[in-house]
């Protein structure tokens, strides 16, 4: 049986609301994070030794019912075309069955907790891996997606996700640790009314914008790759007009504004536009956060990421690792570490405080988790450190490739060598 209350010690502890701790302590109680501090003012009932305690990552962008799909063949050297891509994606979606998804939720699930996941944020099809999610030790928002240029299709999906959204009670999202939202897929897959739609259920949303040239292209002139593909597919609509010529359109115009939306990728916004990302003051303003996935990005060969200035201006960026068919795992440390090797200038503090607490704060939980602080959710990470010294502590997490040992979620050890301690 579980203690009410197990003191864990660590070589340092990172709460990510305050500096590192070198030889920490972490008291949790019930569930909860009791206290944090030095180990000289409170005995450890658990020494783990050469380790970290990070407060449990956040993936603020994930689709768990997504397989890998390989570099495409005639990819032989540089980055890989995006639109050849999502042909590629839409066929593996197309030739799998709902078992075959659901199998793909449960491994890309289990990835994610065995990474030190203890909160992520799912884009899937009509709710499919609410179920799933439900009943795993983790908490989520999870969005059903919405698309479609067609009434007919966008009609097929909007129909879905509500029928969906009529099932989630109160009570079963208490009981799962997780709520739901809406996802408009993007500008040029998902038909403006369904944009507003979503807007109107006052539910979280998350869609994806600013993500490639092509997007821009279609938006300012209606052509190019992405109608070429949409054409190809049998999904363009002549009728089709986007809500306006910028993606900060979409979530900015209207009745759009009043929503909290979690934007994926946000490559292409023009740094006129940035001010528009900003989050309303207040804990009821509404709340716009970025959720930019490294690795995919890097995968596409974009223009570099805005997330530097757009941190200097105000704008929360939090990480995601977008799906296992663009990224080669789930692991949201694995995003932090390969973006530290790219830009040695962004703090590790600034790098953990994206992995964590600024993805609870974009899905309005930055008062229950995100961070090592009393009162708040035991939801940690525990991570293996090199036997060696740096007077930056983060670098030791960041310039390492120590694994993951445990994850801790509301208190529970769930893997790892101190399982169910
Ligand atoms: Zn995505």
């Amino acid at each position: 049986m579980r203690r009410d209350t197990l003191t864990l010690q660590a070589r340092f502890v990172f709460p990510v609301e305050g500096p590192p701790i070198e030889d920490g302590v972490v008291v949790l109680d019930k569930g909860r994070i009791g206290w944090v501090g030095p180990a000289r003012e409170r005995a450890g009932d658990l020494d783990l030794g050469n380790v970290a305690i990070v407060p449990g990552f956040v993936n603020a962008h994930t689709h768990l019912e997504l397989d890998h799909v390989d570099i495409d063949s005639g990819t032989t050297a540089g980055p890989e075309d995006e639109v050849a891509w999502l042909r590629r994606v839409i066929d593996q979606r197309r030739g799998g069955s709902e078992q075959m998804l659901k199998d793909a939720v449960s491994r890309n699930l289990a990835a994610c907790i065995e990474a030190g996941t203890t909160f992520l944020a799912d884009t899937t099809t009509a709710g499919l891996s609410w179920d799933q999610v439900a009943s795993a030790p983790v908490r989520a928002m999870v969005f059903a997606e919405l698309i479609g240029l067609k009434r007919y299709r966008g009609l097929q999906t909007s129909d879905a996700a509500w029928n969906w959204l009529a099932t989630v009670t109160r009570e079963k999202q208490i009981a799962a640790c997780a709520k739901p939202g809406l996802s408009p897929h993007a500008p040029y897959s998902t038909s403006p009314w369904l944009y507003h739609r979503a807007a109107a259920s006052r539910l979280p949303l998350s869609t994806h914008l600013a993500e490639m040239p092509e997007e821009l292209r279609l938006l300012e002139r209606r052509d190019g790759p992405l109608r070429d593909f949409l054409e190809d597919l049998g999904a363009w609509d002549d009728d089709w007009e986007p809500i306006g010529s910028r993606p900060a359109d979409y979530i900015r115009k209207g009745e759009l504004r009043n929503a909290d939306w979690l934007v994926a990728h946000g490559t292409y916004f023009d740094p006129s536009e940035f001010w528009q990302l900003r989050p309303e003051a207040g804990p009821n303003g509404h709340r716009v956060a970025v959720a930019f996935c490294p690795r995919t990005h890097a995968r596409f060969g974009h223009a570099p990421h805005p997330y530097r200035t757009l941190l200097e201006k105000g704008v929360i960026v939090c990480l995601g690792t977008d799906s296992l068919a663009s990224t080669p795992t789930l692991s949201v440390l694995d995003e932090i570490r390969f973006l530290h090797r790219r830009d040695g200038s962004l703090s590790g503090e600034l790098l953990l405080t994206m992995a964590t607490l600024f993805g609870a704060w974009a899905l309005r939980a930055e008062t229950a988790t995100g961070s090592i602080r009393p009162g708040k959710s035991a939801d940690l990470a525990v991570i293996g450190l090199p036997d060696r010294d740096d007077p930056d502590p983060h670098r030791l997490i960041l310039e390492s490739d120590e694994p993951v040992l445990a994850t801790v979620f509301e208190g529970d050890i769930l893997n790892g060598p101190w399982k169910g301690l």
